[in-house]
Order: C-alpha cells, then sequence, then structure tokens
C-alpha cells in the first residue's frame, strides 16, 4: 500500500492513498496497527511528511562510492547521528536556507532511502530485523556543511539539524511491496539535472544490519526512521561545488516509492 498523511482544507490530518495531486482515498485506523479503506475521497490541502517521526537517526558513509568521493575511509561501524523531529517537512512545504548560514552557499542535498520502524525493535537479529520494518519512504537529509564540519565541535548534528533539513515522502511504501530494500536505485535531481545516481546494493551496511546494530540495547519506537546514507554526487563534493540556492528545485527519486519534491528559499 502506498500511505500518504495529508491535510484536508478544514485542517483535519488523514492518512489516505493519494488519487491525483489534489485528492486522495481516506484511511481509518492506527498506522501502526493497520489503515483500512473507507471509499471516501478526500480533497487535499496539504501533503505532510507521511509518518510524523518519534526519531530520526542518520547513518554517515554508508555507500561505498560516496565515502570514496568525499576521501573518507571505509567505516568499520555504521557512523551514527540524529536529526531533531523538528527538522523533518513534507513534500507539500519548502527547504529553508537558515540565516544563520550567512557566510555563503553550504547548504548541501543528500538523497537518501528513509526506513520506518512498524513496531517496537529491541536486540533483534540481523535475520528478523526486516520483520520489524514498516515501510520506507524517501528523504532529503539537507547538511549545512560548514556547520556540519566546523560549527559542531566533530559532531555532525549541529549541520543537519535546522527546521526542514529533513523533507519525507511522498508517501510510505509498506514493506510487503519493497522485497528487497538492497535493490533500488537512488536519485537526486537539481533543476532538472541529476546530480546523485547509486543504487542501494552500494550500502555498506544493509537495512537488516542498521536494524540490528541501532537495536542492541536500544528500543527503536514505532515510528523511528532510519535515514540510511547517500549515494556519490553530493554538492560538496563537486568540482566546483554546487550548493543550494533560493529558487532551486530539489527532487529525490527512489525505485518503487516516488519523487520527493521540494523547493529552496531563503528563511531569512
Ligand atoms: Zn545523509
Amino acid at each position: 500500500m502506498r500511505i500518504a498523511r495529508f491535510q484536508d482544507p478544514a485542517g483535519n490530518v488523514h492518512y489516505g492513498v493519494p488519487i491525483d495531486e489534489a485528492n486522495a482515498n481516506r484511511l481509518e485506523g492506527d498506522l501502526y496497527q493497520g489503515l483500512s479503506e473507507t471509499g471516501d475521497t478526500v480533497a487535499v490541502s496539504n501533503w505532510l511528511a507521511p509518518v510524523a517521526a518519534v526519531n530520526i537517526f542518520g547513518i554517515g558513509l554508508n555507500y561505498r562510492a560516496h565515502a570514496e568521493e568525499t576521501g573518507a575511509q571505509i567505516p568499520e561501524h555504521p557512523i551514527l547521528f540524529m536529526k531533531p523531529t523538528t527538522s523533518a517537512t513534507g513534500p507539500s512545504d519548502p527547504i529553508l536556507l537558515p540565516a544563520s548560514c550567512d557566510r555563503g552557499p553550504e547548504v548541501d542535498y543528500e538523497a537518501e532511502l528513509a526506513v520506518v520502524i512498524g513496531r517496537a525493535a529491541k536486540d533483534v537479529s540481523e535475520a528478523q530485523a526486516l520483520d520489524y520494518v514498516l515501510g520506507y519512504t524517501c528523504s532529503n537529509d539537507v547538511s549545512a556543511r560548514r556547520w556540519q564540519k566546523h560549527g559542531g565541535a566533530r559532531q555532525w548534528v549541529r549541520g543537519k539539524s535546522f527546521d526542514a533539513f529533513c523533507p519525507l515522502g511522498p508517501v510510505l511504501v509498506t514493506a510487503d511491496e519493497i522485497p528487497d530494500p538492497q535493490n533500488l536505485e537512488v536519485r537526486c535531481v537539481l533543476n532538472g539535472e541529476t546530480m546523485q545516481s547509486g543504487n542501494t546494493s552500494d550500502m555498506i551496511f544493509s537495512v537488516a544490519q542498521l536494524i540490528a546494530h541501532l537495536s542492541r540495547d536500544t528500543t527503536l519506537l514505532p515510528g523511528t526512521l532510519i535515514l540510511t546514507g547517500t549515494p556519490p554526487g553530493v554538492g560538496f563534493a563537486r568540482k566546483p561545488p554546487v550548493f543550494l540556492a533560493d529558487g532551486d528545485i530539489v527532487r529525490v527519486e527512489i525505485e518503487g516509492i516516488g519523487v520527493l519534491e521540494n523547493s529552496v528559499i531563503n528563511a531569512g
């Protein structure tokens, strides 16, 4: 099932299956216990992130070709960081260029497969891990590179935490429709030009390995998102570098899931 979350014109929030850009078949029930069709067609005024995230984990340098383009060594363990839930935003909303990024362009895109945990996972084995996945969506791990590398005292979190730095959507595709998450094409297209292109088969740590690793002595609640890393072609590693600017349109495209498209505007 392809599940979207949206506001109707009265501001009520629903889950639904998109019909077109402005209408959805409303679903009822609980995202984690099960949604069922109502047969109602509802007008959509605003598409939201398909999940209200309860935690957002990010994984750094998880594609071999991306680790190579940054000059970094292949990690021995997953490089873990977190993004606050306040960074999450939907497919209808713009990416905001922070006012505190005022020393020149530095805001970058990272197209990523996002995993949505469906039931509490703790100490799960790699073999069981995918049983805990509700589904998948597209994400953009937007990153302010100067803040990431120099403004966070060696922690990446500062540069990845600004408001609207985690677009999600357009839909959550349930896990039954993605039998192999390790064979999906992932692309980022900026103003019509392909910037990133890769396949999840290039991941250093698979989705199952990441869930097993993250759940060790740690509860992954339903609604936890894991952003699984980004393929090569990020802006800062290009020659010359490319950074997001006011008026840009950035698309994350993942095979079998869809297209997450956001505009970019100055927040200041
Ligand atoms: Zn990332």
